[in-house]
């Protein structure tokens, strides 16, 4: 299947093109979507903090102008980045995932964190450079691990006081320093429900941009022990049957895609696909 975005570094100083404007995890967005004439955006006398190449949809040009703060636009309203999750197109969703966080760390490299120089950003590469000290600083990705505990018929599930209400899904932490991603799975697991699991599969993996992390997931059988708790982050953890499960997570989370795979496995139907 030919994806509609492909992400690629274009030189700013080019004109023509599409842009989009960003603000901490929101869009600018008008009846037509998210994707303005660039040379027209770039006139609506926005606060742009920085411009950046960062792709193509449909084979034109894309760039990111990211924004001071949100500004108003007549015509235009700012959506969230977790409203093109739930409701948009799934190459839209992509785009954005994209978008913000390119735009979050521009934002956030303006200036070197080792002299406080002010950065630019560096040719042929996504990078922003520091001439004073000669640091470079990359895009961040932040690996955390999600696991879908699982004994026959039933699953473990859990709810944090930040989900949507009644909604329970799996377990999932970010990766220390120094540790594997299975360490991961085995202690996040331990300190959230109190459970011990073996035999670990991976099933695959999403970029998550919220802000950005990169989910590994897996599968993991129950060995021993009792749902305990850890609290603060866990407010309710239950076994659910595949037969009877609660509220689940949106459809195109990796979270969703590992009770899925599962519980078509369980009921012999045949197993979804992620959103990559
Ligand atoms: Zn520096």
């Amino acid at each position: 299947m030919t994806r509609r975005w492909q992400p690629a570094l274009l030189d700013s100083q080019q004109s023509g093109g599409w842009a989009l404007a960003h603000c901490k995890q929101h869009f600018l967005a008008d009846s037509n979507g998210v994707l303005f004439p660039r040379e027209w955006l770039k006139k609506q006398d926005l606060p742009i903090l920085a411009e950046h190449g960062i792709g193509h949809f449909d084979g034109d040009a894309i760039y990111l102008l990211e924004l001071q703060q949100p500004v108003d636009v007549p015509g235009c309203a700012w959506q969230s980045l977790r409203q093109f999750m739930l409701q948009g197109d799934a190459d839209i969703f992509r785009l954005v995932g994209y978008a913000t966080q390119i735009g979050t760390w521009a934002r956030q490299h303006r200036f070197c964190g080792s002299c406080g120089g002010p950065m630019q950003p560096l040719a042929g590469e996504r990078a922003m450079h520091c001439p004073r000290c000669e640091s470079h600083h990359y895009p961040r990705l932040s690996p955390s691990m999600i696991v879908l505990v699982t004994r026959g018929d039933e699953i473990l599930l859990a709810r944090s006081p930040r989900f949507v209400s009644g909604v329970y899904s799996t377990l999932a932490g970010f990766v220390e320093a120094g540790e594997s991603v299975e360490q991961c799975v085995v202690r996040e697991v331990h300190e959230e429900v109190g459970v011990e699991v073996r035999n670990l599969q991976y099933l695959g993996s999403q970029g998550w941009p919220f802000p950005h992390s990169l989910m590994l997931g897996f599968h993991a059988e129950y060995a021993s022990g009792d749902i305990v708790m850890q609290v603060d982050e866990i407010e309710d953890a239950q076994w659910f049957s595949v037969h009877r499960l609660p509220p689940l997570p949106a459809p195109r989370s990796i979270a969703r895609y590992l009770i899925d795979v599962y519980v078509a496995r369980r009921l012999g139907l045949p197993e979804p696909s992620l959103l990559g």
